[in-house]
């Protein structure tokens, strides 16, 4: 049975600079059952890790990057002196390890998926020294733990690995219990967790979401709060559709799907953990901590088949393969993904006939995918065709496999505007259908789908729905 308690994860937003630690001391303060907290590294030091590993660095440049880096977080140490002090050393000892590590790819010249990991793996450690500081300098018992010291296990799909639930929760559980029935929060870095042969493995870029939701499972909890600096799941990207509102509710698979195509507020395989252990997500904003946010639960689904939500993935590209001799569409299609997949070419989806398998990827990756294409054995290709501009629109709504019209409502509106639609795919899931347009239609796409299901006001027409409220609906 779920225990009662929370695990509540900070953003990068949120755990970079004094206010926001203000702001998450009165959070905790607020909920003593909020003894789990899970952090990100602070903003923008992920993507220079990521930057500073791109390329191999003189000795001169790792020395100023690892003087920056410990000016960044020395900075945002509190005051007193006892926990500046003891965080102080902490950083340090974090950061002497970080530029042995960094001298070491300048001289090898050499970076793995292992050694990237766990390079990337330092902007939480260091925000997790910081966030402890500052908590104990308001008041609060904290205590930092790195995931992979205290057995956040993982599989060994460096860069995008997935934790094994059950030895985590062996591991990691009585550590974390200790804490909270000590009355002290353990503040344990997002992002990663340990590889069976005992090295660094991440979660994928916002994969700290994902981590809380572990944690969640391996402690029984029924809760995981995921606090950005932002609100939570819109029914479009506000920035494109101005009309777009907050959404109370989402299924798991709703979430899913919109956060795999394209929606930025969750980690995509967040819900995973969530499911196993029937948590619910909230999705809230330090900003407005009152309010319900969105929640993500094993009893939020509403499967009237009404659309809730649209979402885009930018820059994407067709690539159409065309082989000859090889007997069978399933047989091309095996071993072009397998090709694909070998090279890290991520498939947004797919369709094949019998000559020909179409695959739609980032635009980035196109190069990549051909070479892998040519390369792979046993594939008699006659030609790789890629085309490029497309961007993908995708709108979600538990049911909407089964509802009648939806997409004839949706296809109508866009054609409507003059736009054509490229790829169209539907039925992989009963909850999400998704297409492409070229890339100078999308906002406009966006905006025609969304207007077709909740009308210029925001106020969604057709049957009204308690599981999605207006942007307007009072807080419970
Ligand atoms: N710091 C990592 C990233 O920026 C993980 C996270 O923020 O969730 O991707
Ligand atoms: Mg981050």
């Amino acid at each position: 049975m779920p225990e009662d308690g929370k695990v509540a994860k900070f953003g990068g937003a949120c755990v970079s600079n004094p206010e926001m630690y203000d702001r998450m001391a009165a959070i905790l303060k607020s909920d003593p059952g909020r003894k789990s907290v899970v952090v990100s590294a602070v903003a923008g030091v992920t993507d220079s890790l990521v930057q500073t590993i791109a390329r191999p660095r003189e000795e001169k440049e790792i020395d100023q990057y690892i003087a920056d880096l410990r000016k960044r977080h020395v900075a945002l140490l509190p005051a007193s002196p006892e926990d500046r002090g003891r965080a102080t050393e902490a950083l340090d000892a974090l950061l002497t390890k970080l530029e042995r590590l960094l001298y070491g790819i300048a001289y090898t010249e050499e970076i793995t998926a292992r050694i990237r990991d766990f390079v990337l793996s330092f902007g939480e450690r260091l925000s997790a020294q910081v966030v402890v500081a500052n908590l104990r300098s308001r008041g609060i018992e904290a205590e930092a733990f790195e995931a992979d010291q205290i057995g956040l296990m993982t599989d060994e799909n460096y860069g995008n690995a997935t934790a094994l639930l059950e030895d985590t929760r062996d591991h990691m559980a009585p550590i974390l219990r200790r804490q909270a029935a000590a009355g002290h929060v353990a503040v344990v870095t997002g992002f990663f967790g340990l590889s069976p042969e005992g090295k660094t493995a991440t979660f994928g870029r916002g994969g700290s979401d994902y981590s809380a939701a572990v944690v969640a499972h391996a402690l029984g909890l029924r809760t995981v709060e995921i606090w950005k600096d932002v609100g939570g799941f819109m029914s479009a990207d506000p920035k494109i559709v101005p009309e777009a509102f907050p959404l109370s509710v989402l299924s798991y698979d709703e979430a899913a799907e919109l956060s795999y195509f394209g929606a930025k507020v969750l980690h995509p395989r967040a819900v995973q953990p969530a499911r196993a252990c029937g948590a619910s997500l909230y999705l809230k904003n330090v900003y407005r901590p009152g309010d319900a946010g969105t929640r993500i639960g094993p009893d939020t689904v509403d499967k009237s088949g009404d659309v809730k939500s649209v979402s885009y993935v930018r820059d994407l590209a067709t690539l159409k393969v065309y082989a000859t001799g090889l007997g069978s569409d399933e047989v091309l299609l095996s071993r072009s993904s397998t090709a694909l997949a070998d090279a890290a070419v991520n498939i947004y989806s797919a369709a094949t006939s019998q000559t020909c398998v179409a695959f739609l990827i980032e635009s980035d990756a196109v190069n990549r995918a051909k070479k892998a294409l040519s390369r792979a054995d046993h594939l008699a290709l006659e030609k790789v065709e890629a085309t490029p501009h497309a961007s993908l629109v995708c709108f979600v709504g538990e049911g909407i496999g089964h509802a009648h019209g939806i997409a004839a409502r949706v296809f109508r509106a866009v054609a409507d505007r003059g736009i054509g639609v490229q790829f169209i795919t539907a039925g992989a899931s009963m909850v999400a259908c998704q297409f492409t347009v070229d890339t100078k239609d999308l906002e406009d796409a966006l905006r025609a789908v969304h207007r077709e299901f909740f009308g210029d006001g925001g106020k969604r027409h057709g049957s009204a729905s308690a599981a999605v409220p207006s942007a307007s609906a009072p807080l419970p």
